[in-house]
């Protein structure tokens, strides 16, 4: 034992990681973990690549633009550092990773926590200090304080032919349903407000696990998508599904969206409606059947809100296709829509699929579907004007603050601009008359 006080022989003797997270909010829950298990260790965190013992960067592989991006940050940590592990889903693929970076420490796949626990330890071993206990209760998020990304499985028993997530994360393992219960409950009790329910594909959960049962406090739960989301909303807290794969079996969940018990909102990427991209995509492909269901959830819970992402310009993809999809999306009336162009990643069945989009007609597409969304989110915002909704604050400043409404995820949905007699502070769930709306947004005040 040394003299030192614990705070100074941390800073003495603690090696200093620089973390890189790039992609998706399932990436970011995996930076999360590997920088808890660190801070445990004594680790500290460097915002600078200069001056860190390490840079750890962990990549996303999904599209090649995303790879791009990855193989850029790689880069800059070599040029800025020299001492880099490359970890994520560009990490399935060392070869390409080794070819530009031969001198990177380390290069191990998506979820292989324990392999870049051993890299670091072998770059920079763990200073030992048995004072040391940097955790906070909850881990290290690297989300506001007030949400968190809840991963309730890895993996995915699809295969959409644009996507190679299976074969990079392989098939779905679900987490027991009292292992996700008592992460959730304990970011609940350290002041997350909103659990962002994530994986490849939420509704499928406990699939693998053939549903079994396990404890959580003094009951058993099984591993089940209603299950789950019905003991999640016991916890407290905002409680939001994303990555919803449309099967039959979500129309359970509709009810707990009415009784209050998980938000009225669901994150199903439906990708296309016509029924031939969508078979082409190798997604389920009755929309017809799909705007019935949608038209029965919005009886059950008038607040539901839906959010959606779609490709347009998909091999194949032909006018009369965009159109029905288009015409789709206007019977459907979806409160928030995500647009990509088709992009080629290596590796994925429909690159080999015939008639390839130009890309003046995918870039048309994009814009025509958007222009079409945006009216529709226009009209369906204009119905709040005048009503009292939630808000949880997550920007502010004196007396104007911008929060979400139970309707609007973080990073990817509109915004509540909220004025304020009182100063409000971030994390705070407010009351909000709504006065106004644009095309993406709500205007009012907190009352
Ligand atoms: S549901 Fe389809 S797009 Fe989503 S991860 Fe699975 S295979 Fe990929």
């Amino acid at each position: 034992m040394t003299g030192l006080p614990k705070a100074e022989r941390s800073a003495a003797g603690a090696p200093k990681v620089s973390f890189v997270s790039l992609g998706c909010p399932k990436a970011l829950v995996d930076s999360e973990r590997i920088i808890t298990r660190l801070r445990a260790e004594g680790y500290e965190l460097s915002k600078r690549h200069d001056g860190a013992d390490l840079v750890i960067v962990n990549t996303c592989g999904f599209l090649d633009s995303a790879k791009a991006e990855s193989l850029g940050a790689i880069g800059e940590a070599m040029a800025e550092n020299g001492r880099v592990i490359v970890t994520g889903c560009m990490g399935a693929e060392p070869g390409l990773i080794r070819e530009r970076f031969p001198d990177v420490l380390a290069v191990t796949g998506p979820q292989q926590y324990e392999s870049v626990l051993d890299a670091v330890h072998a770059a920079a071993p763990p200073a030992h200090d048995p004072f040391l206990d940097l955790l906070p209760p909850q881990g290290v998020k690297l989300t506001p304080r007030h949400y968190a990304y809840l991963k309730i499985s890895e993996g995915c028993n699809n295969r959409c032919s644009f996507c190679i997530i299976p074969r990079l994360r392989g098939d779905l393992v679900s987490r027991p349903a009292g292992d996700v219960l008592r992460e959730a409950e304990k970011l609940v009790r350290a002041g997350v407000k909103e659990l962002l329910v994530v994986s490849q594909d939420t509704s499928a959960y406990g699939l693998d696990l053939r549903y079994a049962e396990s404890q959580w406090a003094d009951r058993t739960v099984r591993a089940r998508f209603y299950d789950l989301a019905k003991e999640l909303g016991s916890l407290g807290a905002w409680i939001r599904l994303h990555y919803v794969y449309p099967y039959p079996h979500v129309d359970e969940v509709i009810p707990l969206m009415a009784e209050g018990r998980v938000l009225p909102y669901l994150d199903i990427p439906f990708q296309h409606a016509s029924p031939a991209v969508l078979k082409a995509m190798r997604r389920p492909g009755r929309q017809e059947k799909t705007l019935e269901r949608i038209r029965a959830w919005r009886e059950i819970c008038p607040d539901l809100a839906i959010r959606s992402t779609f490709i347009v310009g998909f091999p194949g993809e032909t006018e009369e296709d965009f159109e029905l999809l288009v015409g789709w999306l206007q019977e459907a009336k979806l409160d928030r829509v995500g647009c990509f162009k088709f992009e080629p990643v290596a590796g994925a069945p429909a690159n080999e699929l015939a008639d390839p989009v130009p890309a003046e007609v995918k870039e048309s597409r994009w814009r025509r579907l958007m222009a079409a969304q945006r009216e529709i989110s226009r009209k369906r915002l204009a119905r709040l004007v005048g009503r009292r909704l939630p808000v949880l604050i997550d920007e502010a400043s004196g007396p104007v603050a911008k929060g979400r409404s139970r309707f609007d995820a973080p990073e990817i949905d509109g915004a509540v601009h909220v004025a304020s007699r009182r100063p409000l502070r971030v994390g705070d769930l407010v009351t909000v008359k709504v006065d106004r709306s644009d095309d993406y947004d709500l205007f009012g005040q907190a009352v």
